[in-house]
């Protein structure tokens, strides 16, 4: 990648690399994105050759030129619809193909074919040979909905909010849209993406990797009359090119894509939004450890135009940035249509008994819903049968080898009903214990390994434990399993989901990934079974982490004509998260939780970067951030910064490798940045940093 031209150079000549070739005759990058990637490069102290390469397509990294094709589009031509079945006689595969696209008139592109034939290619050849396919190729753009979608009716604080953000449009502005979980935030992005659109404006739309529902494309599809782009993780690495060229060269109005999504080239950008911008995937966990929103507000800058953050539970630096009046604050404080917020209820531990995780009253509740024949959600984040598999003779817990953590049971039961039958478990396999940190595998021992009792036995409730247990308390009743496990396979996620919206499904049962973006509308009831797991850990962040997913699940219950009731078990009523979640103010939690950051100097009134260092030597990690830190002090700059003691991380050993961390905490964001130049600087040159695996997270978001 060539940013710039010099007559001379610092390096040593055989440093220098030659220009072999140039790929493409323009550049690649319009400057204000160049722009913006050096400012990342600066800002989260990471060379600028890794920032380019994420911000670029693989296959433009790889060398391919920028002047992409389409995707192939194959369909039959005028004189083969005159040519009668019975030609392809000999070639069972070619009259498939060709009896596929006799009923797709417009064509079909590789996937679908696909569907009708793994070893497509080959017998297309063949009838394309024979004249009888003609390929066109086409820009990798969301294909028209027939039916289009009508404009609901909006709400007057809908209307408000558009117009202020519509006010704001044609220079920068960060606002924040702070609507209560089925309030219509879609809406207002859509009637201001429609204003944009009207002006000839591109708008690119931010989302988390678990947001970007199939659900949301068709809602997006049904309304703009413009081309989208959709890019995410699941495209291959031609259609992501294709994706980039077609916002590039302006032929998509709009794009809709996952973090890396931020970087994309638009040159007639009006508007950024991003979608559940609390949303912890928006950061970059390894490599370049960016934060999409935080690059995003930046790029809005640069480029003088407004940036929308929105979410129900916005995250607490940008409650913080809208308190101080830096960010405008939108509010949509009611459900659209006649919807009334659930009725949240504490269920105290301490005074039920539970069978197999579920309490009386719980089970009452679910009772009701199937009467009624409404569905019900049961929330918990543990995958798996049981998280601990332990000796009821001597107390032996099975660990992993290569991690400091247990072993999770998997017994990947198929309950016995049609809907869930239909399909292959993913694991045939049936019982086997599993790390959830480096993913090692080990059958299920018969004797304990320490005194060699067969008394071994599953300790706590994983979604598999609990999808057994509704299997027997309700053997009528059809449950489907929505975690990581069960839908690994492609598509069984949207298999799943079609069946929960067709009505076959009357109970669901599963993790976080049930708590973006979808809409039930005959749900009604919600358990969430373990809230408890977020409290009082050592990460400041994981409150915060829990309200917002217990808020998001609890929007699941109700809609306008079904009102919803959310029940949470938890053996901690009196903690006061559970008072805002009950009062459905999250703005009440959000002040009780700032004030209690401002008080141990945790952000957004501290600036924070994370040293961490791995190595597969017991002590090397530990002892390279204690040399890190030794050099810090001789530095003038860390007069004005904290830096904490090197410790190991709270799981020290994952996947066979043993982990430390080094904390900085400075109150103001510039002497922080002035401190880790210097002391990178210094690093660079430490020779223990040679024997382990380093890296600096700027605004780390997870703390291990
Ligand atoms: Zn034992
Ligand atoms: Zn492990």
């Amino acid at each position: 990648m060539v940013l710039g031209m010099a007559m001379e150079s610092e390096l040593p000549h055989e440093k220098l690399k030659s220009i072999r070739q140039i790929l493409d005759s323009e550049p690649l990058l319009p400057p204000t994105l160049l722009e913006l990637l050096s400012w990342a490069s600066t800002y989260y102290h990471h060379s600028i050759g890794e920032v380019i390469a994420t911000a670029l397509p693989v296959l433009l990294r790889r060398g391919l030129s920028a002047a992409a094709t389409g995707e192939k589009r194959y369909a039959l031509t005028d004189e083969a619809h005159q040519v009668p079945t019975e030609t392809f006689q000999r070639s069972p595969l070619q009259r498939r193909l060709f009896q596929a696209m006799c009923q797709h008139a417009e064509g079909m592109q590789a996937a679908a074919l696909a569907e009708v034939a793994e070893n497509w290619r080959d017998a297309m050849k063949r009838l394309e040979a024979r004249g009888l396919i003609r390929i066109t190729e086409e820009p990798c753009l969301l294909s028209k909905s027939a039916d289009r979608h009508l404009i609901p009716q909006r709400s007057p604080t809908q209307e408000e909010a558009s117009a202020t953000i519509r006010a704001a449009l044609g220079r920068f502005q960060c606002l924040l849209l702070h609507g209560v979980t089925g309030s219509g935030k879609t809406e207002v992005y859509l009637s201001v993406i429609e204003d944009v659109l009207a002006r000839g404006g591109q708008v690119l739309v931010l989302v988390p990797e678990i947001g970007l529902t199939p659900q949301l494309i068709k809602r997006f599809e049904g309304r703009l009359t413009a081309p989208v782009a959709v890019m995410h993780s699941g495209l291959n690495e031609s259609e992501r090119l294709c994706a980039w060229q077609a916002a590039r060269t302006e032929l998509a109005a709009v794009v809709i894509g996952t973090r890396s999504a931020v970087y994309t080239p638009m040159p007639k950008l009006a508007l950024i939004i991003i979608d559940e911008e609390h949303d912890a995937s928006f950061k970059q966990q390894d490599g370049f450890r960016y934060h999409a929103r935080d690059v995003a507000i930046k790029r809005a800058r640069l480029e003088g135009l407004p940036v929308l953050l929105g979410s129900a539970t916005p995250a607490l630096e940008s409650l913080h940035n809208a308190q101080q009046g830096r960010y405008q604050l939108l509010s949509l404080p009611e459900r659209a249509g006649a919807a009334q917020p659930p009725v949240v209820t504490l269920l105290d531990l301490r005074r039920l008994k539970l069978n197999e995780g579920l309490s009386p009253p719980l089970i009452e509740a679910l009772q009701t819903r199937l009467l009624r024949q409404e569905q019900s959600l049961l929330f918990l984040n543990r995958r798996g049968f049981a998280p601990v598999l332990m000796c009821h003779d001597c107390g032996w817990l099975a660990p992993c080898k290569r991690c400091d953590a247990r072993l999770t049971l998997h017994r990947d039961v198929r309950v016995s009903r049609e809907a869930g039958s239909r399909e292959r478990p993913f694991h045939q396999r049936s019982r086997q214990l599993r790390c959830h940190h480096c993913g090692a595998e080990a059958p299920l021992p018969v004797n304990c390994p320490a005194c060699g009792s067969g008394n071994l036995h599953g300790i706590g409730e994983g979604t598999e434990r609990i999808e057994t247990a509704l299997a027997r308390l309700f053997p009528q009743a059809r449950v489907e399993r929505i975690d990581r496990d069960s839908t690994r396979r492609k598509g069984s996620l949207e298999e799943k989901l079609r069946r929960v919206h067709a009505g076959e499904a009357d109970i669901l049962v599963g993790t976080q990934m049930l708590t973006k973006g979808h809409d039930f509308p005959n749900l009604t009831l919600v358990g969430v079974l373990n809230a408890d797991q977020g409290l009082y850990s050592a990460d400041f962040r994981s409150e915060e982490r829990l309200v917002q997913q217990l808020v998001q699940v609890a929007g699941r219950a109700g809609r306008a004509d079904k009102p919803g009731e959310v029940l949470i078990q938890t053996f901690h009523p009196d903690n006061p998260v559970f008072a805002a979640l009950a009062h459905h103010d999250y703005r009440e939690f959000g002040r009780y939780a700032l004030a209690e950051r401002a008080a141990a100097h945790y952000p957004p009134f501290a600036h924070l970067a994370l040293l961490r260092a791995e190595s597969p030597k017991p002590d090397a990690a530990l002892a390279f951030l204690r040399a890190a830190h030794t050099l810090a002090e001789a530095l003038t700059e860390a007069e004005v910064v904290h830096l904490m003691d090197a410790v190991p991380s709270p799981m020290e050993r994952r996947a066979g490798r043993y982990r430390a961390q080094l904390l900085v905490q400075a109150g103001e964001r510039k002497a922080l940045h002035d401190f880790l130049s210097a002391w990178l600087k210094r690093l660079e040159h430490e020779k223990r940093g040679r024997q382990v695996r380093w890296s600096l997270d700027v605004d780390p978001v997870e703390m291990f």
